[in-house]
């Protein structure tokens, strides 16, 4: 079914929770494990429908921010998803204590037990937290997308300032820089007030449940069975020794190229002095060449994406009142993936054209899985799917750009190594304010300097607002979805890893992805580290390992870049 044809219809909020209620009634009535496997099959059907109808809202109204439907369909989720939420966590209760458990592991899955333990730490206390946490993100989600930022004579949104930034001429740049900027400066109380709220909703919830701050209870909502936040710190380190120097090596090189002697940071788009590679067509034209090159990368790749084409169910393109960024979801009633981006004539189109296929991709290839809860794995896990995707295309990459093709190649890869220094900036800077919720907003700036600082020492952003420490500002995560950042770092160590397998062996390293793809959200992060071949970037050495090879492979592609 094309996506604009999918049918939407409010739900009824009391009906559905009865239905829950009736549902767990019935789990602690059954008197077998299959009796209550089976209740299980028909409570995750109910679900799915409701979930569908709930996705299907939420993308419109991303589309279109300024549609008052679905604007007044979206508050109304917002209001009452914690509700819901709730009574699917008092299931979860019955489920975990359920006397059959060992039998109802056989059945279902551990794995999925493991999910319904981490679920229980919200109860019904948490509502009015939450309805208030989700009203502030989506202030400040508006805020972003209605952005209006004149340059030149022209009126751009913050998405369609991003190429601006990779212009030839410094000046160019920096002024188009200084544009941005000031959109954030003078919203800087908003920005602070509504981070400052957030801050203390989460902290304020995360005590009525009974937890001394937000971290570990975000931790659990975000299932995160395999490792803690000291690990987390430990795995930062590690970047800190050995990614930290490599990109501070990589923009050396990059100033040297763009014949700068004082780098700042709007020069760090620009790879190439005379000019990065861009996208040869629009967005019809990256579209056809997706189509041409999934269809020959893998006959799975081929059915995915003509059935994305045939189903409509892209929305590319950046226009007014559209929500910033990109993403992918899912509508899984009608076993479809759905994505979202603002092209914007960049090679950041390119990019999501390799990065949210590859989560839809994934998505797609895991359908059959017997629950809705084993289609999507932890974020972790499924940046692994968008990120290494994003080299796996790399050999059509001439579709896209022609002779240029190497330039973007090599971008990709120098962006990617550089990004997981500040991806661990984002995270350590949310454990700083997390674990000291009694930080002024100014204290928590401060402190957002001092550690980017550390991860990226070579950084001059030759801004006194920016100095400061708001950059974090533009980065919706931090406001929307606390603690999702360092996933993708350690996705990026993943998909570095498929990247130089595929390098020696394309084939053999596509059936791995392919097979890590399948197995969905099955089992946790680690395990589905091992179906999928990939060493574990906290565990293991494999940060240090890949780091030479890394580097040899961008020097080559400088070289074939600048022939
Ligand atoms: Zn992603």
């Amino acid at each position: 079914m094309k996506f604009s044809e999918m049918p939407y219809k409010r739900p009824n909020i009391k009906e559905v929770v009865t239905k829950l209620e009736e549902f767990n009634q019935r789990f602690k009535a059954a008197t077998s494990a299959e009796e209550q496997a089976e209740l299980y099959r028909a409570y995750n059907d109910f679900s799915v429908d409701f979930n569908t109808n709930y996705w299907i809202c939420s993308i419109r109204n991303t589309i279109d921010t300024r549609d008052e439907f679905y604007e007044a369909e979206n508050a109304f989720f917002d209001e009452n998803m914690p509700l819901i939420s709730t009574k699917n966590v008092e299931i979860a209760k019955t489920l975990v204590e359920s006397p059959y458990r060992s039998e109802l592991e056989e059945l279902l899955g551990a794995h999925l037990f493991e999910l319904m333990e981490c679920s229980l730490v919200i109860n019904e206390k948490a509502i009015p937290f939450m309805q208030k946490e989700n009203e502030l993100v989506t202030e400040y989600s508006k805020l972003i997308a209605t952005a209006e930022v004149p340059f030149r004579g022209k009126i751009y949104t913050l998405t369609q300032m991003a190429p601006l930034l990779q212009n030839t001429d410094r000046s160019f740049r920096r002024e188009a820089y200084e544009a941005h900027i000031a959109f954030f400066e003078k919203h800087e109380a908003e920005f602070d007030r509504i981070y400052d709220e957030l801050v203390q909703v989460r902290t304020e919830m995360a005590q009525a449940l009974g937890f001394e701050n937000f971290v570990e209870l975000r931790y659990k909502l975000m299932n995160r069975t395999d490792y803690n936040r000291d690990d987390v710190a430990k795995y930062r380190e590690k970047v800190l020794k050995s990614i930290t120097p490599l990109a501070v090596e990589l923009r050396k090189k990059q100033a040297e190229r763009l014949g700068i002697d004082d780098m700042k940071y709007y020069d760090r788009s620009l790879s190439f002095a005379d000019g990065n590679a861009i996208p040869q067509g629009d967005t019809q034209f990256i579209v056809d060449n997706a189509q041409k090159m999934y269809r020959e990368l893998s006959p799975e790749t081929g059915r995915f994406f003509d059935f994305m084409v045939e189903n409509e169910l892209m929305d590319l393109e950046a226009k007014p009142g559209k929500r910033s960024g990109g993403y992918c979801t899912s509508l899984n009633k009608y076993k479809a993936p759905f994505i979202f981006s603002n092209f914007n004539g960049s090679k950041g189109d390119i990019d999501v054209i390799t990065h949210e296929a590859g989560h839809a991709f994934q998505n797609f290839m895991a359908q059959e899985m017997p629950f809705e809860e084993y289609i999507w794995p932890t974020y972790e896990a499924a940046e692994i799917h968008s990120m290494s995707m994003e080299f796996l295309t790399w050999p059509w990459m001439n579709l896209f750009f022609g002779a240029d093709a190497d330039k973007f190649r090599y971008s990709a890869l120098t962006d990617a190594i550089c990004f997981i220094p500040y991806g661990c900036t984002i995270d350590h800077f949310q454990h700083f304010v997390y674990e000291n919720p009694g930080a002024s907003p100014e204290e928590r700036k401060a402190a957002y300097h001092e550690i980017e600082l550390m991860y990226q020492p070579d950084l001059d952003y030759d801004n006194e607002f920016f100095t400061k420490g708001t950059w974090w500002f533009k980065q919706g995560h931090v406001f929307a979805s606390p603690f999702y950042y360092i996933d993708y770092t350690l996705a990026q160590v993943c998909a570095f890893q498929y990247l130089l397998k595929s390098l020696d062996d394309r084939e053999k390293t596509l059936e791995e992805y392919i097979t890590l793809c399948r197995a969905g959200g099955s089992e946790s992060f680690f395990k589905l580290l091992g179906i999928g071949n990939i060493e574990n970037p906290m565990t293991s050495s494999v940060l240090e390992d890949i780091t030479p090879r890394l580097l040899e492979v961008a020097q080559d592609l400088e070289e074939k870049s600048l022939r």
